[in-house]
């Protein structure tokens, strides 16, 4: 830091050198306490200590030069404007060191209240305020917090203590502590942080707000804040701002009080000033939960309670700044306000934090209101919340009343967005059991150590899934996204029981059928059952329960997702595998599918019998002979496809998994299989041991099956094309797009194009019109990005399958990364996951050089991305900028594609449609 920069910005009483535009330096509080003082509105007066002032601090160990001077000066400055001196015996100044970074980390960082208060202060207070159990109640406060904060005590041995006076005074509350009990407390306060701390209290002013200062710099390096930085992605090197601010009073008695107000709901978005507030109470309260808060505007379930009731004028004064700060910042805020006799006073603005569903109606009404354009709707909405509208959700404060019960087991991945409650199911055959296929009304929780392509039956009858392991794109994670179920994964807690009939989280043993619930928007599990609020949207689209007129949230929904279909680029499928998918994909906004994947046709009842068939087959007519029965099954899967997406394109891919993913596994359904084949369980048995590979994931599966076995693939191909002429000839408009998977060289692709066409050539030559067809790959092989353009002279599509692209481009087993991704993520050796979120610097370049290459060679190459990324926000904008054609993703995920597309779209643009 250069000597001439400046270290300390003044705020409030009327002056602001600063505005809400100097985030970096003054952190968002600092930066807004500014900007509101500009704006004429009451903020008792202060100044900030810039974040780079910090940062000093935190490298050094110590302050810059000249800091202790500014200070000083900065704080006669305060006393000059408030009329009182700190640390002066008759009328002192008391103030409070608050912490506030660039973003907000609510309650991760340190703020003390109180300051400068002492034996000989608190005398003085009392005497102008007229109120000697006030100024004592601050002082104990002060030395809790200070105790806390600077020297690290804890507050637990305060908090038994102040119970212990309530007790013998025989009072409920905090506030009606009487004089001689404060008195007594305060001596035992002191005792408590000396005997914790090895040093007293300190009571000069002085050294207090020092001690203060240096201990808000140093709680940005706190655990606490340094673990919400890692899960929000904050970066570690911003710092905090410290801003020193004169106390106003709430807990001045019954004309005075505290709160926190939102200018429009932050649970709905409804219009109308929304919040809480306590009388006679000092800022903290309202956070620590002591006393249950008041609503601020008239509320019929508690009459006469609000602070509208209470003091009209208040009330009214704050609607009018709530107004005035909305209009200002064209974005909805929470502010902190204390009322001291009757005056009301504002600490703190800042954009209201607020659900999914609020983002939306909030960013639609103020379009409406002329407060901002469609074009700042759509990037006021966080993409990634539009899945709060689609998902089933537990009532607010659920995660609190079941810690306080004790119902709370933990925290897994949050995988699937949404709510479920249900009866505890261990295996995918009591799950299905249990819910009778899902025709019934049993709710089923599917619990599994993990989930493999076998359970999917067990998937489809439960309401959610919780695995104990897996990341954000296992099997369990990706299945369940695609069903739009809720699920929670590596949830480390959970042990499930060999015997398939329990398992265990902890200390505590869940049987079959035991009620458990999962929040898969937040990771939580709890046990017991929770009744769950299904979603609007999905009533009116997906289920057609409810009428369009009948939900503002759809409307307004509807208008936000129409502005985005009129700003974004790039179009949007969805990756879906039936029927009923497509359908619900569709009606959720898809333009065609980018992904059916056909393995999952080969698990029903009545496939695997044949599919296992052809795996054990000998010789070629016998394996045929097995396909021959996959074959109509396979064309009905893809009819019913076809007309579910009339009019749009469908990207099949051909098998992919390597064949022994089909073949029974433990001995008991060897003997079964072996059974119903006619064969013997040595058979079988050695049929397993001839396709198992010490690296499936590597080995012999996608085209290399194809091209070795080719009669699979032209089965399948011989199903879509008779399919989509099937399909046409009942007038379904059909686009069928052939994809083969695993290619990395141009000669695969080369010998699957001519297999393609030749089929293609058999069955539709003669139809009028011709069905427009084309054939391509899923790019997932870092070689096909590398020579891309070899592949890309016989592709007349790419389609990034970015999941193995991710896996083959770091070398990590998806399914393995259970032991060291989390640790890589919380120690920062990888900035975040790479399976949720794409490596730009690594996948990504690999994506940009294949997209050049490609078009290089073949200028009309459409190109899209299949995998999980392309649902994912931040991987959409890498698209877009990458020049795709279409992202493609789970159903549920395809209204967070489209805006997330449009977003990209427009921040392309840099503001330029406006
Ligand atoms: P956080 O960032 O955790 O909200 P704050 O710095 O905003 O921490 O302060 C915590 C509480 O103390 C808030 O309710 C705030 O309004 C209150 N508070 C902070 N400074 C003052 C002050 N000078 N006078 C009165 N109340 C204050
Ligand atoms: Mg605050
Ligand atoms: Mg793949």
């Amino acid at each position: 830091m250069t000597g001439a920069t400046r270290m300390i910005y003044h705020f409030g009483g009327g002056e602001a050198d600063g505005n809400k535009d100097m985030k970096d330096l003054l952190g968002g509080k600092g930066a807004n306490l500014a900007e509101m003082s500009g704006l004429g509105l009451p903020v008792p007066p202060g100044f900030t200590i810039t974040t780079e002032v910090c940062l000093e601090y935190l490298r050094k160990g110590g302050h810059p030069e000249g800091l202790r001077e500014e200070v000083a000066s900065a704080m006669a400055s305060i006393e000059k404007r408030m009329e009182q001196r700190f640390g002066d015996a008759r009328r002192p100044l008391l103030v409070s060191c608050r912490s506030g970074a660039r973003a907000s980390m609510p309650g991760m960082m340190d703020t003390v209240l109180n300051i400068g208060l002492n034996d000989e202060t608190v005398k003085g207070l009392a005497a102008a305020s007229g109120d000697e159990r006030f100024a004592l109640d601050c002082y104990r406060r002060l030395i809790e917090m200070y105790g806390d904060v600077v020297m690290r005590t804890g507050r637990e041995e305060y908090h038994r203590a102040l119970e212990k006076a309530k007790h013998e005074a025989g009072v409920e509350e905090d506030r009606h502590v009487p004089v001689q009990a404060l008195q007594a407390l305060i001596v035992r306060y002191k005792e408590i942080a000396k005997a914790s701390a090895g040093r007293a209290f300190p009571e000069d002013p002085k050294e207090q707000i020092w001690g203060a200062i240096e201990a808000v710099f140093r709680s940005w390096n706190g655990a606490r804040a340094r673990e919400y930085r890692r899960i929000h992605s904050l970066p570690d090197d911003w710092g905090t701002a410290v801003n020193v601010q004169a106390m106003v009073f709430g807990n001045l008695g019954d004309d005075c009080g505290t709160g926190v107000a939102f200018t429009r709901s932050p649970a709905t978005g409804e219009t109308g000033l929304y919040g809480e507030f306590l009388p006679n109470a000092q800022g903290e309260d309202v956070v620590a939960g002591i006393r249950t808060p008041q609503p601020i505007r008239r509320n019929a379930s508690a009459p006469g309670l609000s602070l509208e009731e209470t003091m009209p004028a208040i009330y009214k004064e704050l609607s009018g700044f709530a107004e005035t700060l909305e209009k200002h910042y064209r974005e909805m805020q929470d502010i902190e306000f204390t009322i001291q006799k009757g005056r009301l006073f504002t600490l703190q603005t800042r954009r209201g934090a607020r659900t999914g569903q609020a983002a939306v109606r909030i960013a639609v009404a103020m379009t409406r209101e002329g407060l901002i354009v469609s074009d700042e709707a759509l990037l006021r909405v966080e993409a990634a919340r539009l899945a709060d509208l689609l998902a089933d959700s537990f009532p607010e404060g659920t995660r609190v009343t079941a810690q306080r019960d004790g119902r709370l087991l933990g925290n897994g991945l949050n995988a699937g967005p949404g709510a479920a409650s249900g009866k505890a199911a261990f295996t995918a055959d009591a799950a299905y059991a249990m819910a009778r296929g899902g025709h019934d009304n049993v709710p089923v929780i599917l619990v599994r150590g993990e989930t493999s392509p076998e359970d999917i039956k067990g998937m489809e009858a439960a309401r959610g899934i919780l695995t104990a392991r897996g990341g954000m794109t296992s099997h369990a994670a990706v299945v369940a996204r695609g069903m739009g179920k809720p699920c929670v994964v590596g949830f480390g807690a959970l042990v499930v029981g060999e015997d398939g009939r329990s398992c265990r989280v902890g200390e505590r043993t869940i049987l079959e059928g035991e009620f458990l619930s999962i929040d898969g928007t937040t990771g939580d599990v709890m046990l017991g059952e929770i009744a769950t609020t299904s979603s609007e949207i999905v009533k009116v689209l997906v289920d057609r329960s409810l009428k369009p007129e009948a939900s503002a949230l759809y409307r307004d929904y509807e208008t936000l997702m129409s502005w985005a279909d009129g700003a974004r680029r790039m179009k949007v499928r969805s990756n879906s595998d039936t029927p009923s998918d497509a359908a619900t994909a569709r009606r959720l906004g898809a333009e065609g599918i980018g992904l059916c994947r056909t393995e999952h046709m080969f698990f029903g009842a009545d496939r695997i019998v044949a599919v296992r068939e052809m795996i054990l087959a000998d010789a070629k007519p016998q394996r045929q002979k097995a396909l021959a029965k996959i074959l109509p099954m396979q064309r009905e899967d893809f009819l019913g496809i076809f007309r579910a997406m009339d009019g749009l394109p469908v990207t099949i891919r051909l098998l992919d998994p390597p064949l022994h993913e089909f073949l029974p596994r433990e001995s008991a359904a060897i003997d079964e299989v072996a059974a119903q084949m006619g064969v013997t369980a040595r058979t079988v048995r050695e049929r397993v041991e001839r396709l198992a590979e010490s690296n499936p994931m590597l080995g012999h599966r996608g085209c290399r099956l194809g091209l070795t076995h080719p009669e699979i693939y032209e089965v399948q191909l011989q199903a879509v094309f008779e399919a989509a002429l099937a399909a046409a000839r009942e007038g379904v408009q059909v686009y069928p797009e052939v994809m083969h998977p695993l290619v990395g060289t141009g000669e695969e692709i080369r010998r699957l194009r001519a297999m393609t066409v030749a089929m293609a050539e058999r069955i539709l030559s003669d139809q009028k019109p011709a069905i427009p067809w084309l054939v391509g790959t899923m790019i997932e092989v870092p070689r096909a990005c590398i020579a891309a353009a070899e592949i890309a002279a016989d592709a007349q599509f790419f389609s990034f399958g970015t999941n193995d692209l991710t896996q083959m481009t770091y070398g990590y087993s998806r399914d393995d990364t259970r032991n060291f991704l989390p640790v890589y993520i919380a120690e920062r050796i990888l900035p975040s996951d790479p399976f949720a979120s794409i490596d730009q610097p690594g996948v990504g370049r690999l994506v940009t050089m294949a997209v050049e290459e490609g078009r290089r060679v073949n200028p009309k190459l459409k190109i899209g991305v299949c995998g999980e990324h392309g649902g994912d926000p931040a991987s959409v904008e890498f698209f877009d900028r990458a020049g795709l054609d279409y992202v493609s993703c789970s159903a549920y995920r395809v209204p967070i594609a489209r805006l997330a597309a449009a977003q990209a779209a427009l921040k392309a643009l840099g503001g330029k449609r406006r």
